[in-house]
């Protein structure tokens, strides 16, 4: 057996430097694209401890991961989440990784933001579909606006920045697309509209909601200009500036556009299991290999076989919208 390799590069040639963990399925609330409203959460035994998860995300930086995303679920409902995230600053401190952030309901916000920011977190992705209370009500079943806007303002006074996440929902939110991107502008938030994706059954119909971001890109652009720019995420956006606020605007279009020809990331679930591809079913287990040992040999290898098996884009399509992709929702695998 050779030495395990350092660089993550899969068969097409990309290189893995972008890893987003789910550190918890659940979620207080239960957004309708995303989950069922009696959802049937892991049992807590499966989970890995924060330990386990600091080992496993450590690896992944020795590996070559340089930004690393909490999700979830909600990641800011797992208990005693914000030493995990602590932890994990201290390769900030190295300067081994790049950036630490997290992609949050906003719920937690007012509580967390301080202690945030002092672990070192910069940035963080806030979704929010609505700006009215009660298409936000209906949008989460079980969210509060007021507690997301206080959120919000906490992680403005502790330095956040903060992008907005904002699913396009046909017949829900569309009147809200130009408004949304005009109040972020006012905030000094960027803008990520995000296509629906069929990940696990939900009580509701997709199809009947998709909105192509092409379409409601034309329809921004009867209210703003927007200019191309070559930053890139390594994800499936892509994004232009807004010339009358200065912000960025973002895209992400698994359906209408496909971008996984420049894929840098995996995603790992608080069971330990990685999957290579949002979009597929494939996976690897890391639970077994990080408790079969104390040395991190087994990982090492476990990490690099399932790379190795990195497909070479997802199966998303719009036509089978009403028929979950991949089983598992969105809140598993962390969006
Ligand atoms: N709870 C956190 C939140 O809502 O930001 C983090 C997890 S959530 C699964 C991450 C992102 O995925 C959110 O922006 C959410 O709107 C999005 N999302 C969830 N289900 C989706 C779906 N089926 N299609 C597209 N986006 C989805
Ligand atoms: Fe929870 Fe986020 Fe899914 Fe909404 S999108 S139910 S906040 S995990």
């Amino acid at each position: 057996m050779g030495a395990p390799y350092l660089n993550m590069i899969d068969p097409f040639g990309r290189t893995v430097s972008y890893l987003r963990v789910s550190v918890t399925d659940r979620c207080d609330f239960r957004c309708t694209y995303c989950m069922a409203e009696n959802m049937t959460f892991l049992p807590r035994k499966d989970l890995l401890t924060l330990e386990e998860l600091d080992r496993l995300c450590t690896v992944f930086i020795e590996k070559g991961v340089r930004k690393l995303r909490l999700t979830g679920g909600e990641p800011l409902v797992r208990k005693n989440i914000l030493s995990l995230i602590r932890n994990l600053g201290r390769h900030l401190k190295t300067g081994a990784l790049d950036e630490l952030t997290l992609t949050t309901n906003g719920s937690q916000l007012g509580r967390f933001a301080g202690e945030l920011a002092e672990a070192g977190i910069r940035r963080i992705n806030v979704s929010l579909d609505t700006l009215d209370p009660e298409k936000f009500r209906a949008i989460t079943r079980w969210g509060r606006f007021d507690q997301v806007m206080n959120g919000l303002a906490a992680a403005q006074r502790a330095g956040i920045d903060v992008k907005i996440n904002m699913v396009a929902l046909k017949g829900i939110n569309d009147e809200e697309l130009i408004p949304m991107l005009r109040w972020c502008g006012e905030q000094g938030f960027d803008l990520t509209y995000i296509e629906t994706m069929p990940m696990g059954e939900i009580d509701t119909s997709r199809g009947d909601r998709f909105l192509s971001l092409a379409d409601v890109r034309k329809h921004i652009e009867t209210a703003f200009t927007l200019e191309e720019t070559d930053y890139r995420t390594g994800g499936p956006a892509r994004y232009c500036t807004v010339r009358e606020s200065g912000r960025r605007v973002g895209f992400i279009s698994p359906l209408s556009h496909n971008f996984c020809e420049s894929c840098n990331r995996v995603r790992l679930t608080c069971t330990g299991t990685l999957y290579m591809c949002l979009g597929q079913e494939d996976a690897a287990d890391l639970r077994a290999p990080l408790r079969a040992s104390e040395s991190n040999e087994l990982l090492h290898r476990a990490i690099d076989a399932a790379i190795a098996r990195k497909p070479r884009g997802h199966d998303f399509a719009v036509e089978r919208l009403d028929k979950a992709a991949v089983q598992r929702h969105m809140s598993v695998t962390g969006g």
